[in-house]
């Protein structure tokens, strides 16, 4: 006979994935989840990868200022060595993680832990950025947003670079890119 699991007892967590391209609000989203959260009086902790000091070196701070304080980490695996006491973890700039990223996030969702991940979806190519693809794949919620075009004032999925170099990491901000939308890309 079938025995239905108790699953009241089972602790539920989940992976929100919050996407888009640069200046598109994933970090702001991600700020004003996680003070919900706090005000719920949950354990929150935040992360981020030690490439991104374009501001603060340990806090998230929005390209609007607003800011959160945060850990920064070199590798994915630190990420749950570090959130045992934690009920809500977010994670910025995920595109910047190995791609252990996608197992630490399913493990710390089975610890029942809510986890908001936010990452650039595509790099200045257009192509799939780090361990996003497969983030997006496993979450269980999926936000994408968009900036404003600078060119012509529509909806931008796409972070144009404007500097020559090619490599596919160059952290940077106005200087180096640019919101632009799918016409004004290739202009
Ligand atoms: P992301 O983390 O996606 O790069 P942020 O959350 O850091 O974005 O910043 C979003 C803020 O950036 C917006 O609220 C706005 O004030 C500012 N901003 C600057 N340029 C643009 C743009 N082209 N489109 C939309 N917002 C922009
Ligand atoms: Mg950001």
């Amino acid at each position: 006979m079938f025995i239905e699991p108790n699953i009241s007892k089972i602790p539920v967590g989940w992976i929100e994935v919050i996407c888009g391209s640069m200046f598109s609000g994933k970090t702001e989203e991600l700020i004003r989840r996680l003070i919900r959260a706090k005000i719920a009086n949950q354990n929150t902790l935040i992360f981020k990868p030690s490439i991104d000091i374009r501001y603060n070196h340990t806090d998230i701070v929005s390209h609007d200022q607003k800011s959160l304080p945060s850990l920064p980490v070199n590798q994915a695996r630190q990420i749950l060595d570090q959130s045992q006491d934690a009920q809500v973890v977010g994670i910025d700039e995920a595109q910047f993680f190995d791609s252990e990223l996608v197992d630490i996030c399913e493990q710390l969702a089975l610890q029942g832990k809510r986890v908001i991940v936010a990452g650039l979806d595509m790099d200045f190519k257009k192509q799939p950025f780090g361990p996003m693809p497969q983030l997006l794949a496993i979450a269980d919620y999926i936000t994408k947003l968009h900036a404003v075009c600078v060119i012509c004032g529509g909806v931008a999925g796409y972070s144009y670079r404007q500097d020559p170099n090619k490599e596919q990491v160059l952290v940077g901000e106005k200087d180096k890119y640019q919101a632009r939308c799918r016409t004004c890309y290739h202009l």
